[in-house]
């Protein structure tokens, strides 16, 4: 039985993850999957309740339960609370208890809405990238780090990027791992024409490829070169693997490929597994059942995949988010002249009429 911890969170997190609830018992019902899902305050709605953005007694459901799934946490309410305080602190803090080391980020881009890219149709329609990053090393978290005074009464800034044999090792696996459930092609990012800590990367990434995964395509970009062939021929990638700083980067390159913020799902898993969209609490619109809720709904599918082996199902849902844009079915923020404006509940109804009927019109 599938044990599911339930961070609703704050703002449109709420409204996005009653929606992907109600998928996935959808699902549930039809695939015969008995999901136990338990839900607990998160971010400022926990702060509100308990003082504080996250409690050690959801700490704890966090690490026993098999996977947990988070809208979103924040909004101007505590944005002035103090850097520790504050709702997002909490997920950092659950990230690191789970030791979150590894980021998913896939970007899609339906054929639907192509025309929602900054770039031309042709180059992005089809575009299927999975992001691997690596979470929990790199420079972000190297030491020695700080600001130091000089002698000479500048200042010097400084930060420190390492990664051991077994950090990489580890990310690595993930990646191949990924790549090898979808075509089978893996690029690995790097620096290694200046960085030593990237020389150790990429000889790392080849032992690990040949050894372990030699029916997975490798290959390496430095990291600009990369940053280009990401926009310049978007199609020829299958899964990305990069380390903190570069996989922040690339990650959020190739989201802009898709246009929008409200259909990016991600993960982020090692001892645990965090399932969480891309997008915020959007304070703007939360309450006002505007927010589209698809990011959401394709992150229960991610959890389905790469938590529980579910495959099948988690393309269900897939072909279902699919099939309802084609239909010309949108939230505002993808909507354009001539489409179907829905809102969050009313979107989230479609997809999971698509779900039901999965059956009798199957995606030719
Ligand atoms: P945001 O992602 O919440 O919103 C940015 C813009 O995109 C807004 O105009 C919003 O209306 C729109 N948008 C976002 N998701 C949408 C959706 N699903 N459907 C339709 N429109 C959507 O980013 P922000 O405004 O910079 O941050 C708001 C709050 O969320 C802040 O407190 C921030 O710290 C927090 N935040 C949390 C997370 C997280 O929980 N992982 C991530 C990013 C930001």
């Amino acid at each position: 039985m599938p044990k599911v911890l339930v961070l609703p969170g704050d703002g449109i997190g709420v409204e996005v993850t009653n929606v992907s609830l109600d998928i996935l018992n959808i699902i549930g019902e039809k695939h015969n999957i008995d999901f136990e899902f338990e839900t607990e305050l998160f971010g400022g709605s926990s702060i509100d309740e308990h003082g504080i953005p996250i409690t050690n007694e959801v700490i704890e459901k966090a690490k026993s339960a098999d996977a947990v799934l988070m809208g979103a946490v924040g909004g101007p309410k505590w944005e002035n609370l103090a850097h520790e305080n504050k709702p997002e602190s909490g997920l950092l803090a659950l990230r690191k208890e789970l030791d979150a080391f590894a980021n998913l980020r896939p970007a899609i881009v339906y054929p639907a809405l192509a025309d929602a890219s900054t770039l031309k149709r042709e180059v992005v329609e089809g575009v299927d990238i999975m992001v691997v990053r690596e979470l929990t090393g790199g420079i972000y978290f190297g030491r020695p780090r700080g600001i130091e005074k000089l002698k000479d009464g500048q200042e010097k800034g400084f930060n420190t990027l390492s990664y051991t044999t077994l950090e990489i090792e580890r990310i690595a696996r993930v990646a191949f791992d990924i790549a090898r459930k979808r075509n089978k092609k893996l690029t690995s990012i790097d620096k290694a024409n200046v960085l030593e800590v990237m020389q150790l990367w990429r000889t790392t990434v080849t032992r690990i490829g040949e050894t372990e995964y030699p029916d997975v395509e490798l290959e390496h970009l430095y990291v600009d070169n990369a940053a280009m062939q990401l926009i310049r021929r978007p199609k020829s990638f299958d899964v990305m693997l990069a380390g903190n700083m570069f996989g922040d980067i690339i990650s959020d390159e190739a989201a802009q490929l898709t246009g929008s913020l409200g259909m990016l799902p991600s993960a982020s898993i090692g001892e645990g597994a965090i399932y969480e969209p891309v997008h915020g609490s959007a304070p703007d619109i939360a309450g006002q059942n505007m927010a589209n809720p698809i990011a959401m709904i394709l992150t229960s599918a991610m959890m389905l995949k790469y938590s529980f082996d579910l495959d099948q199902p988690a393309r269900v849902i897939e072909e279902a988010v699919e099939r309802v844009l084609e239909k010309g079915f949108r939230t505002a923020d993808i909507y354009h002249e001539g489409m179907i404006k829905l809102g969050c509940k009313e979107m989230g109804e479609e997809i999971a009429r698509e779900i039901k009927d999965y059956k009798e019109t199957p995606l030719v």
